[in-house]
């Protein structure tokens, strides 16, 4: 009986020879211990790199700015096409069988939302011949094709976790290990927080919504892709022998939410993202339908909101940077007066026990507004808080909360 295990490798990890090196060592630690790896990669490296996907989309952009649709779903499916190509040769070089594998031959069948496709399903057949045949195969991450047609589509930004997760499901495997620059989920951004802590257990719930609200190391959809089919995820540095994080149901079993632990950690991490506009639109008290015609108007548009919030004066939203100006146009033919809040972001801290705890809103309001930074609006759910606020204040707010909440 195989033991299969999925090993995806992020865009740094593949970036160098010197860092391959590095995801080589992984493949053969996984093949000592007697497992069948399927190797998932993103494209090498970040911006400005030769083949990064944001290099790629830049340089259709220059073409034509409003480009977003099949060609720049195809463009950027090259990045990691390159990437499988790059690795498989170096797994190869030193000894092991790898073959590339774009999604489609990996069977990986999508709806065609160009640049934000659903893996309708996963033909296996192909990868378990393959690894009956005893190949590693090295998938294109982030990417599918389309059943009738075969066109390329790409998963939205960051989803060779999604491929990774998928694909784990679907094989069966008994791991999906997501390998990565940092040593695993930590309680904040490490670029915001120097001394944030790697969780060693974490439940996928509170993943979800860490990568929900902004954590970008893992994809949100990878997480409930993972969840839905109780396979155990685990976040590791690509670079360090450390254990990493461990994403599962097992919540006892973590530092997160155990009763030992439940005393002193009331959150598992603090989230953020930017790109927000917020919009405050004046109603008229008398007109009840106000309200309702503000977000079906908006609805109508196609544009996607949040932090929705509606009383009798005013109805209030978030619309990301891409989708603001269109509202704006909604909103005026509609002849709305509001307030269009531009340069925002949402701060969101993660609640590793919220019922039966009192006072988290006011340590919540207390760590921005001792910092000076104003709220501009709020919104929580059973395990989160998260704030508006502007764009600017976002690093000195993720500190203020990490502090306030003893993470
Ligand atoms: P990859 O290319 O490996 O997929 P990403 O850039 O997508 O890597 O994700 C890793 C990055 O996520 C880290 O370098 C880190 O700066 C950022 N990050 C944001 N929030 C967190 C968090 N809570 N824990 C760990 N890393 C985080
Ligand atoms: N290369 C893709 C991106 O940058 C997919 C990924 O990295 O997961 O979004
Ligand atoms: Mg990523």
């Amino acid at each position: 009986m195989m033991k299969i295990i999925v090993q995806k490798f992020g865009g740094t990890s593949v970036s160098t020879l010197e860092n391959r090196k590095a995801v080589l060592h992984k493949v053969q630690q996984a093949m000592q211990n007697g497992y069948s790896p399927v190797v998932v990669v993103s494209a090498m490296g970040r911006r400005g790199d030769a083949y990064a996907t944001d290099t790629l989309i830049d340089t259709l952009k220059a073409e034509n700015p409003s480009v977003h649709n099949r060609e720049m779903d195809m463009l950027m499916c090259c990045g990691e096409l390159i990437s499988s190509c790059v690795m498989t040769a170096h797994l190869q070089q030193n000894g092991i069988k790898a073959i590339a594998l774009t999604g489609g031959q990996a069977g990986i069948v999508t709806d065609s939302e160009y640049g934000a496709a659903r893996i309708k399903n996963i033909k296996t057949s192909n990868l378990f011949r393959l690894l009956e045949d005893g190949f590693v195969p090295v998938v294109c991450g982030f990417q599918g094709v389309t059943e009738n047609n075969g066109n390329f589509t790409t998963l939205g930004r960051g989803g060779s976790d999604t491929t990774a997760a998928a694909l784990g499901a679907a094989l069966h495997a008994e791991c999906v290990e997501i390998y990565t620059d940092v040593n695993g989920i930590m309680t904040a951004d490490p670029r915001i927080v120097k001394n944030a802590s790697t969780l060693e257990n974490v439940s996928y719930q509170d993943v979800q919504q860490m990568a929900i609200n902004g954590a970008k190391v893992i994809h949100p959809r990878a997480v409930e892709i993972a969840m839905s089919s109780n396979i155990p995820l685990v976040v590791k540095s690509t670079f360090t022998d450390e254990a990493g994080t461990v994403i599962s149901n097992d919540r006892a079993n973590g530092n997160i939410g155990s009763d030992v632990e439940m005393s002193n950690k009331i959150a598992s991490g603090i989230a953020n993202m930017g790109n927000l506009v917020q919009f405050r639109v004046t109603l008229n008290v008398k007109d009840g339908a106000a309200g309702q015609k503000v977000f079906q108007d908006i609805a109508n548009a196609g544009i996607s909101v949040s932090f929705l919030n509606l009383s009798e004066k005013e109805a209030m939203f978030a619309t990301f940077n891409d989708d603001a100006d269109k509202t704006c146009k909604v909103l005026d033919a509609s002849g709305f007066e509001y307030v269009c809040n531009r340069n925002c972001g949402k701060v969101t801290v993660i609640l590793a026990a919220r019922r039966g705890m009192y006072g988290l809103m006011a340590s919540f309001v207390t760590a921005l507004s001792s910092e000076g930074i104003a709220i501009l609006q709020t919104v929580d759910s059973d395990n989160t808080i998260s704030a508006i606020i502007k764009e600017e204040n976002i690093e000195k707010a993720v500190r203020a909360l990490h502090k306030e909440f003893k993470l």
